[in-house]
């Protein structure tokens, strides 16, 4: 199976997922977009209001933050895979629980192993201890670790995971906004190592 067939079979598994309550109040999914040859894979956490009501990742005004970011070091949406911790918009935006994971990260891991991208960027705590357990560490706190560098192998992928803060913090603090810009450009300097393309 191709790539592209691959991830519709994934698409159309999450639209008829019952695996977990959330089917219930969505009202649509969010599997995720991009590029299926992206060289880097951004994961946030699950969709919010504007992503339920399109059906696509990051299009409120995190997403318009995440939009500035990109382009800041010389990427777009286009070159680039987009997706979340959770398929499905959790009641109230409330943070996701450990069952909701566990049962929707299946879909995600699916994707990592299609797309197989070189650097992933976990924006938000939960897609960085989700990600960061994957390859053996154990992180509770997002302040310490991000903007680091993980090298490590994640799914039996070779992958350097970069995390930082969901891009909705910066628009209730200034100094998350300094912070996730300032970790952007580790991901540009990592993706210049790469002698990387965005895609
Ligand atoms: N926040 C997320 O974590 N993901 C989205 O898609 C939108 C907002």
């Amino acid at each position: 199976m191709s790539k592209q067939d691959l991830m519709e079979t994934i698409m159309a598994e999450v639209k008829a997922c019952r695996k977990c309550e959330l089917w219930r109040s969505r009202r649509n999914p969010v599997p995720g977009e991009g590029s299926l040859d992206a060289v880097v894979m951004f994961i946030g956490e699950a969709p919010g209001y504007w992503e339920d009501l399109k059906g696509r990742p990051f299009v409120g005004a995190a997403g318009k933050f995440l939009d500035e970011l990109l382009a800041k070091i010389g990427l777009a949406r286009r070159d680039v895979y987009i997706t979340n911790v959770l398929k499905s918009r959790p009641p109230e935006n409330r943070d996701p629980q450990p069952s909701e994971i566990e049962a929707c990260t299946p879909y995600l891991d699916r994707q990592i192993r299609i797309i197989h991208p070189k650097i992933i960027v976990t924006l938000g705590r939960h897609s960085m201890s989700y990600i960061l357990s994957k390859i053996g560490f154990e992180i509770r706190g997002i302040t310490g670790v991000h903007g680091r560098v993980y090298d490590g192998k994640l799914l039996g992928l070779k992958v350097t995971i970069v995390p930082t803060f969901h891009p909705a913090a910066a628009l209730y603090n200034l100094k998350y906004k300094d912070a996730i810009e300032r970790d952007f450009q580790v991901i540009k300097r990592e993706l210049e190592k790469l002698g990387a393309r965005s895609t």
